[in-house]
């Protein structure tokens, strides 16, 4: 059975990238790793790694992408957390089976050859959840 191993990061979306960080990089003493481009999410993603998880600041890079609808709809705030798990597929074929809601029913696969997948909040408590397996 896939078993879920830690938590990898926790996704908070975000109109721009540099005020929020007076409060996670500048009062919380966090450190910003790294910022990187995600057009296949049409975001720009800060990095601030907490221990053996990170917090994942999230801002939108188009106007009508669904993370920008989100944004304008909710304002900012948490997006979602995210799972690391052993064996996507075998955890997607595990959920299905329970009858969990799933926004992406197969994996993606990122730019560094991770793969990923969504579960709908609907199914979650109200809370998005992504699942990751790294690139072995
Ligand atoms: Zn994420």
């Amino acid at each position: 059975m896939a078993k879920i191993t830690k938590i990898n990061h926790i996704a908070i979306l975000v109109s721009d990238l540099e005020s929020p960080l007076n409060f996670w990089r500048d009062a919380l003493g966090l450190e910003l790793t790294q910022v990187e481009e995600v057009p296949g999410e049409q975001a720009r993603i800060a990095f601030l790694p907490t221990g053996d998880s990170e917090i994942e600041l999230v801002q939108p890079t188009t106007e009508d992408s669904g993370l920008a609808r989100y944004l304008d709809k909710r304002g900012p705030g948490m997006h979602h957390i995210c799972l690391e798990v052993d064996d996507i597929d075998g955890m997607l074929a595990q959920l299905k089976e329970k009858g969990i809601q799933l926004i992406n029913e197969v994996a993606k696969v990122g730019s560094d050859g991770r793969r990923y997948a969504f579960v709908h909040p609907k199914s979650a408590s109200g809370v998005m959840v992504e699942l990751y397996e790294l690139a072995k």
